[in-house]
């Protein structure tokens, strides 16, 4: 471990009217966190995601970290190698290092495999627990409205290294709508703008 504190941060496209960009709110997560607080690792997981063995910690390692490995949707098997959506871990300082994550992934999909080309591209590695032990459940639902497969995301995971410099957390512009604070969670509603 790193060491310090790490932030859970669940990710869920309730509100409004919109396009869900998965993403973009990582990217806002991360930054509303830390106008709380200095953390140095985030584990960013989809809301609907639920490890299934407690061997499988959520917290940074040396490299970023893949927790989602083994998935009930996916017959308990990673889907392919460079897979990195579901949840996943990664320090302040792996997390700069690629200038977070893109936020121009409008609609379902790509958006993980252009983080797994930001990391690659810096040289990182993925570091997973073994398939018994990143095993995890993905509570059933319909897709949600307006999160339609993005058709532009097979382009746009060719150009990560075009857009990886100018796209990102250096470039993130959103609006807080509402913070809830419950005693063991905070819940915060924004407006992550339109395509
Ligand atoms: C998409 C990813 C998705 C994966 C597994 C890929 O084709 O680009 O975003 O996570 O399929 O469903």
């Amino acid at each position: 471990m790193l060491g310090g504190f790490l932030l859970l941060l669940l990710l869920s496209p309730e509100d409004g009217d919109d396009t869900f960009n998965r993403a973009k709110l990582m990217n806002i997560g991360y930054a509303e966190a830390l106008k709380e607080y200095d953390y140095d690792c985030f584990v960013f997981s989809d809301v609907d995601i639920i490890p299934m063995d407690d061997r499988n910690p959520y917290k940074c390692f040396s490299q970023p970290r893949h927790l989602s490995v083994s998935m009930d949707k996916f017959g308990f098997k990673l889907p392919y190698n460079q897979y990195f959506g579901g949840v996943s871990a990664l320090s302040k300082e792996q997390f700069l290092e690629i200038n977070g994550f893109p936020n121009n992934y409008w609609g379902w999909g790509g958006e993980d495999d252009d983080i797994f080309n930001r990391l690659s591209s810096r040289g990182m590695s993925i570091s997973r627990p073994d398939g018994e032990v990143g095993k995890c459940r993905m509570i059933r639902h319909e897709r949600d409205k307006l999160n339609d497969p993005n058709p532009q995301r097979f382009d746009r995971i060719q150009r990560t290294r075009l857009t990886i410099n100018t796209d990102g957390i250096s470039s993130l512009k959103y609006k807080v709508v509402k913070v809830e604070k419950d005693a063991l969670f905070t819940k915060i509603t924004v407006d992550v703008g339109k395509p």
